[in-house]
């Protein structure tokens, strides 16, 4: 497993985190609670998960069922399930298939701003990473929407970074309100928020919020956020189970992989999702499957130890699961695994992709840097023409507004 390497700060801000460090279990003043035992029910099952005691056996009655239960799901992200990844994907292809045809949803991410009020080792938004800052204003937002409207795209995510004074609630609010105008479908990926906030972002027109645990180690997640609101382990966990009550039609769910022991991660995310579901069966629930990128200004993040044929493991994993759920896979990964996906577990796809500020649109001047380098570049058309090709159906949007 890869070690992210700490000593990349400075002796200065490491003095200064460790005074002021503030315990990652304890939530802040203004954050919500709400009434919910998920965090136990996760943690207790990712912690009695030991993925090197799963036999062949095991992970052969679990493709054989028809309903998969969380032990089934733990068995297929074991060690002992690698041999089977051809039979997984092939099972995987066919539940797909039941479930969303050969259909294929396009998006894009678009960041209006990068300002970050949070400390996370590994990413170069990170408050103490010195890089471009900026923030859209009204105009730039509609300016860069209109371009990306303009490649047919229907669903756009919205982004911010984390930072609620530099990005608050009615400035997400009027990205959201512009969005409309030209999009069907909106999603957010923003900081967590209190049922009320996840209300009125949803009355200017958001439908889902996605929000990356990271890890759902709480030692693990304490030593990699070090500052910020986002060291609040609980508060994030339960930003998903506040969105729906806020009226959200959708949640997005995600471990970074590689940050600490991905299958236990992977496992715990399903778990997550799979509990959730059970609460709010109304709930359209998705996966992202990110693995660690490289980061400006931090050459150590150079993450490989999760390999190719693990993170299929793990798609397919939660397309046999969950074989309802959406699976989107990153920009991170190269075109060739993307498109391999695609047609066997996952239903949705980003195009036309770009992770700086301002960078769909020559006349926006602000420009902000990248929060990480994509491995697929391809444009909408590209990527519509690639899925084709495959015998795959491309939908910018399936959602009606009566
Ligand atoms: S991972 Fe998110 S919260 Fe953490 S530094 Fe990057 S943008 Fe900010």
């Amino acid at each position: 497993m890869q070690q992210i390497n700490e000593s990349i700060l400075n002796d200065e801000i490491r003095e200064h985190l460790k005074e002021n460090r503030i315990s990652h279990m304890e939530y802040l003043p203004g954050m919500e609670r709400i009434s919910s035992d998920l965090l136990e029910q996760v943690t207790s099952r990712m912690d009695a998960y030991d993925p090197a005691r799963y036999t062949a056996g095991d992970v052969r009655r679990a493709l054989a069922q028809e309903n998969r239960t969380p032990e089934d799901f733990a068995a297929l992200l074991s060690p002992a399930a690698a041999p089977f990844l051809e039979e997984m994907a092939r099972k995987a292809k066919e539940e797909t298939r039941k479930h969303f045809g050969n259909t294929v949803y396009l998006f894009t991410p678009l960041y209006i701003a990068n300002y970050c009020e949070n400390y996370c080792i590994y990413c170069g938004f990170n408050c103490h990473n010195k890089i471009r800052r900026a923030r859209l204003n009204e105009e730039e937002i509609e300016k860069e929407m209109r371009k990306i409207a303009e490649t047919g795209l229907q669903e756009i995510l919205i982004l911010t970074g984390e930072s609620p004074s530099k990005s608050d609630l009615t400035y997400i609010g009027e990205a959201c309100r512009i969005a409309r105008r030209y999009f069907k479908v909106i999603g957010l990926e923003v900081y967590p928020m209190n049922t009320e906030d996840y209300r009125y972002l949803h009355g200017c027109g958001a439908d889902y919020v996605t929000v990356f645990q990271e890890t759902y180690h709480a030692g693990k997640y304490e030593t990699l956020h070090l500052a910020g609101p986002k060291r609040i382990f609980p508060y994030r966990f339960y930003a998903q189970e506040r969105a729906l009550l806020g009226g959200m039609r959708g949640v997005g769910f995600a471990a970074l992989l590689g940050l600490a022991d991905f299958r236990k991660d992977a496992f715990a995310t399903g778990i997550h999702a799979w509990l959730l579901q059970r609460k709010f069966p109304q709930a359209e629930i998705s996966f992202s499957c990110p693995r660690l990128r490289p980061i400006i200004n931090n050459e150590k993040i150079n993450p490989q130890d999760v390999h190719e044929s693990q993170l299929l493991q793990v798609i397919t994993a939660y397309r046999l699961f969950l074989p309802y759920a959406g699976i989107t896979v990153s920009t991170r990964e190269c075109a060739r695994f993307r498109d391999h996906v695609m047609g066997l577990a996952a239903t949705k796809i980003s195009a036309g992709v770009s992770t700086g500020v301002g960078s769909h649109c020559e006349e926006v001047e602000d420009k902000g840097d990248s929060q990480f380098e994509i491995s697929d570049g391809r444009t909408v058309a590209e990527v519509w023409e690639s899925l084709t090709r495959r015998g795959l159906q491309p939908v910018m949007s399936d959602y009606l507004y009566v």
